[in-house]
């Protein structure tokens, strides 16, 4: 019978390879890189196991001189470097998918830490980071080595097992970007100049490559087709356009975004599914060769006409598949109400700025399918289906529900509130967030179809009440409260006058229970709740100062690549900022600020004042119920997410679905996780 997503499952010729279908995992970094090699082909692996067509590695890095040190990318500097990528390319083969490598040398990007080399550039410039240090300006010899090292890194891709090989020119990442950019290439020599001879080191690499790889791989070209900083960079309409014109069908695929990392990576706080399609629409009308692009496509209606208006050929995909790396399966199977959608948090970029494994709000076995065997679809079944009671109806407590009932365990899961989702059904409607609703909605329509899974809403319980059900099995998952004292990262103590009447915390804001007037919101919490609330105190009308002691607003969304673009809103709205700002006293009618490195003292009048800082654990049933577990009336207590310890919603969901693993297994010694020591 024919489908209505067929389109999606056709084959798509890519130079000499054949693409299963037009499902494409465009590269993206993970914080795995080349320090541990078994857990990112085990993450490649499965989500060519999930049915997509091409699965990429992150950037590549070609040479000691593109040292990303200290994040963890690929590498392939020599021969040693092929047998781990070799362990990817073996994963993916496996369920006859395409493996894609994005080669990089990273120019100016690359601070060179560990090697310790003078990074390179088109010319003399300041590196990445605010590292004190430059680049040298590349002579005709570096090219010529830059061109050498990019074609013997292209015939070990080829070696060990490369279906596409990139040349990677986008996201300013990457030398053959820098050599594009006015801004940065001032030369007067053939590399410099004109566009025509800017584009002159990426056509090299193209026909470098083509010629040495060609026959067998496929010669991808990565490029930034809009800055989104008007004529100073490259345009859609200007230079994007013409550098496509130029070199429209020597590459065998064009995979095309906008750059940098924030814009192609932007939340769904700020963008929308399809975000992209204005900016990249007119590559197919220049080339022949297939064109792959982004935009955080989760619907298979947008895939399918973004495929019929000929915007793209493959949907291009790196958070989608993280979240869901079953996603083509699911559509090719007619379940696409099982799809895991992507909520647009940017926690999986965390994992990479942060040097450190892969995480994903919805997806909690995302980067420890190796280290944990947990696989996003299938999950060890229980050999002795207990009855379990889950109190408490957040992230954590319905991913425990869930991945329970999925294991064959009888749940049932109540909750205090009429609605199900915690803090996440309630902080959906702060602005930007609607997206986040998709962690409850994916859990909720998983529970429906689970007859051993009951839920119980508007039913709190106290630990009288848990005893009452008799259930020998009990997990607790009752939150965490946003506290009301000023306590937080950088104060340890109340701050003097939190008792005074006009005193709100996100709780509050949360319940709609708003201040009015000139409101101050002290961010002592620094990911996003803080910059939420003054967004929305603004738009209702108040007068919003926000204070932080941290040296930017928002501090830890540098993390999730949206500071600069919270920051932007905020001074649209006409917040006032102050950073390295302590709130050190309330007083009936002002306030005091210290900065925190002067001291300097600033006072302010005020109506009323938002205290976002640390959550405190409501952990009381859970110490409630403890004796009973001492005195064996209860078998196994467990407390998990925030009221273990206040968390993120990623870390939440991935509490919930370990304690749910973790169930009937006996502690045993050591890290319940495998390590990739490094071999001596
Ligand atoms: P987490 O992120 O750990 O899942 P949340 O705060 O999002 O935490 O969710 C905790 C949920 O537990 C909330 O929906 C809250 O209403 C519910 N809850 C708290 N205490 C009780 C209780 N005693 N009985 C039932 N539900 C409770
Ligand atoms: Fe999407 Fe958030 Fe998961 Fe990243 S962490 S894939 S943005 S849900």
């Amino acid at each position: 019978m024919e489908n209505r997503y067929d389109i999606l499952f056709q084959p798509v010729r890519i130079g000499p390879v054949l693409a299963p279908n037009r499902f494409y995992q465009v590269p993206h970094c993970n914080g795995l890189g080349y320090r541990m090699p078994r857990a990112l082909a085990a993450m490649r692996g499965i989500k060519a196991e999930g049915g997509w067509g091409v699965v990429c590695t992150e950037e590549v890095e070609i040479h000691h001189s593109s040292d990303l040190m200290p994040n963890l990318e690929g590498r392939l500097w020599g021969d040693r470097d092929i047998a781990p990528l070799q362990m990817m390319v073996e994963a993916v083969h496996q369920h006859g998918t395409l493996a894609g490598i994005e080669l990089t040398h990273s120019g100016h990007h690359a601070p060179n830490l560990y090697s310790r080399v003078p990074p390179l550039g088109p010319r003399s410039m300041g590196v990445s980071g605010y590292h004190p240090w430059q680049t040298r300006r590349m002579d005709k010899e570096d090219i010529r080595n830059l061109r050498r090292w990019h074609r013997d890194a292209a015939l070990r891709a080829k070696r060990a097992g490369f279906d596409i090989i990139y040349c990677y020119a986008g996201h300013n990442f990457c030398l053959a970007m820098h050599f594009l950019l006015r801004r940065y290439n001032d030369r007067s020599d053939e590399y410099g100049g004109s566009l025509e001879n800017r584009v002159r080191l990426l056509r090299e690499l193209i026909e470098d490559t083509k010629e040495a790889v060609g026959d067998t791989s496929a010669v991808a070209v990565r490029l930034a087709v809009d800055e989104l900083i008007g004529e100073d960079g490259i345009t859609h309409q200007g230079e994007g356009h013409d550098i496509v014109a130029m070199l429209a069908e020597l590459p065998d695929l064009w995979d095309v975004n906008i750059s940098d990392w924030p814009n192609d990576s932007v939340t769904s706080r700020f963008e929308k599914e399809g975000y992209q399609e204005p900016y990249i629409a007119f590559v197919k009308t220049l080339t022949s060769k297939p064109v792959v692009g982004v935009g955080r496509y989760t619907s298979p209606e947008s895939m399918v006409t973004a495929i019929q208006r000929g915007v793209m050929d493959f949907i291009g995909a790196a958070r989608p598949s993280i979240a869901d790396p079953f996603l083509p399966q699911k559509i090719k199977q007619g379940r696409t109400e099982d799809i895991r959608e992507c909520i647009g948090c940017n926690i999986c970029v965390t994992g990479d700025l942060l040097s450190v494994p892969i995480r994903c709000t919805q997806n909690p076995t995302m980067g420890e399918e190796w280290r944990r065997d947990w696989h996003p679809e299938i999950i060890t079944p229980t050999k002795e289906p207990k009855e379990v009671l889950v109190v408490g109806g957040g992230p954590s407590g319905l991913e425990c529900a869930r991945a329970l009932g999925q294991r064959g365990y009888s749940v049932v899961l109540v909750e205090a509130r009429k609605e199900l989702g915690g803090r996440v059904a309630l902080e959906a409607n702060l602005p930007g967030l609607s997206e986040w609703r998709r962690v409850i909605d994916w859990r909720l329509t998983q529970i429906q179809e689970m007859d051993q899974v009951s839920v119980y809403p508007a039913s709190p319980m106290s630990a009288k009440d848990v005893q009452e059900t008799a259930y020998a099995h009990v997990v607790i998952a009752t939150g965490a409260l946003w506290g009301r004292d000023g306590v937080g990262r950088t104060h340890w103590r109340p701050i003097p006058g939190y008792d005074l009447p006009a005193i709100f915390t996100p709780d509050d804001i949360l319940a709609d229970r708003l201040p009015m007037g000139q409101v101050l919101v002290y961010d002592d919490d620094h990911y996003y709740m803080g910059g939420l609330i003054a967004e929305l105190l603004s738009s209702r009308g108040c007068v919003v100062t926000m204070v932080t002691p941290a040296p930017l607003v928002s501090y830890w969304t540098q993390y999730t690549l949206e500071q600069e673009r919270i920051q932007r809103r905020l001074m649209a709205k006409g917040v006032t900022l102050f950073t390295q700002h302590s709130l050190t006293s309330i007083q009936p009618d002002r306030l005091t600020l210290s900065h925190t490195i002067s001291n300097f003292e600033t006072s302010l009048p005020y109506d009323a004042v938002v205290l976002v800082g640390a959550r405190a654990p409501n952990d009381e049933l859970y110490l409630a119920l403890k004796p009973a577990l001492e005195k064996k009336i209860i078998s196994t207590l467990r407390v998990i997410g925030d009221a273990e310890a206040p968390t993120i919603i990623a870390q939440a969901v991935f509490s919930g679905y370990l304690a749910a693993t973790e169930f009937d297994k006996t502690s045993s010694e050591g890290t319940p996780f495998r390590i990739e020591y490094v071999e001596v």
